[in-house]
């Protein structure tokens, strides 16, 4: 489960090729890094694996099954948004819950599923508040929530903590590797950090204008870099 392979993955918006084509192979359970300045591309590689956008060609292989045109829901990936996203009018049950609701789960399997989610993210006394009642890591705790009772392959990441303080950030970035530790499923981060990139991942893509400059361990680039994009950027300071 969430192992994904990338063939060729091509993106062009209009005139503009955004992604020229890129070859990826992500195994099960790894925690990989997607990293590269603003504008490199990374959302945009996330959201064709997530089905979000569509490919202009090339291929996605999730578990083995031809992916390219399949929609999000049926990817079996799920994509963290920022906690903006929560719905401010619903208790924290609820938000956690929505997924569930939406695909017709009946109540007492989505209540057992909402309170095992918030057992494993510390929020078993926050059920009944809502969004605007919580800290912010906690906010952010709730949107991984709502992504956990779908059980994916695979989780999506897409600057998750960007808009948090930076003690927060660190705070959160060791509880997503936590996270990670107690699920081992698959997850898939983005960052502009390369900061995170260095302490979060098993494996770390380096992106810079829509390609792929190395894929390594940590160890690895830090070690041995590509070339000086590559040892510019996680040697740069942020
Ligand atoms: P990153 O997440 O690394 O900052 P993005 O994937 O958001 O980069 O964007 C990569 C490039 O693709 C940018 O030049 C951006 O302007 C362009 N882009 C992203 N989405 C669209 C879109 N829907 N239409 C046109 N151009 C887009
Ligand atoms: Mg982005």
């Amino acid at each position: 489960m969430g192992q994904i392979t990338l063939n060729k993955v091509r993106k062009a918006f209009g005139e503009a090729e955004v992604i020229p084509g890129i070859d990826l192979q992500i195994d099960h359970g790894e925690f990989v890094v997607f990293v590269g300045p603003s504008g490199c591309g990374k959302s945009t590689l996330l959201r064709l694996i997530a089905g979000l956008e569509d490919i202009s060609s090339g291929n996605i292989v999730i578990d083995g099954r031809e992916a390219s045109n399949a929609p999000p829901g049926e990817r079996g990936l799920a994509m963290v948004f920022q906690s903006y996203a929560l719905y401010p009018h619903m208790s924290v049950r609820r938000n956690i819950a929505f997924p569930l609701k939406m695909a017709g789960m009946a109540q007492a399997e989505q209540d057992r599923k909402v309170e095992d989610a918030a057992r494993i993210l510390n929020l078993t006394g926050y059920l009944g508040r809502r969004p605007g009642q919580l800290s912010g890591g906690q906010r952010q705790r709730v949107a991984i929530g709502r992504a956990i009772v779908r059980e994916p392959a695979a989780f999506l990441f897409d600057e998750p903590l960007s808009n948090l303080d930076a003690a927060l950030r660190v705070t959160m970035r060791h509880e997503i590797s936590e996270l990670h530790q107690k699920l081992k499923t698959t997850m898939i981060y983005v960052t502009h950090d390369q900061v995170e990139a260095m302490t979060m991942a098993d494996k770390i893509v380096v992106l810079h204008a829509g390609r792929i400059e190395q894929v390594g361990s940590p160890l690895e680039l830090y070690n041995a870099p590509a070339n000086l994009f590559v040892a510019g950027f996680i040697g740069s300071p942020k």
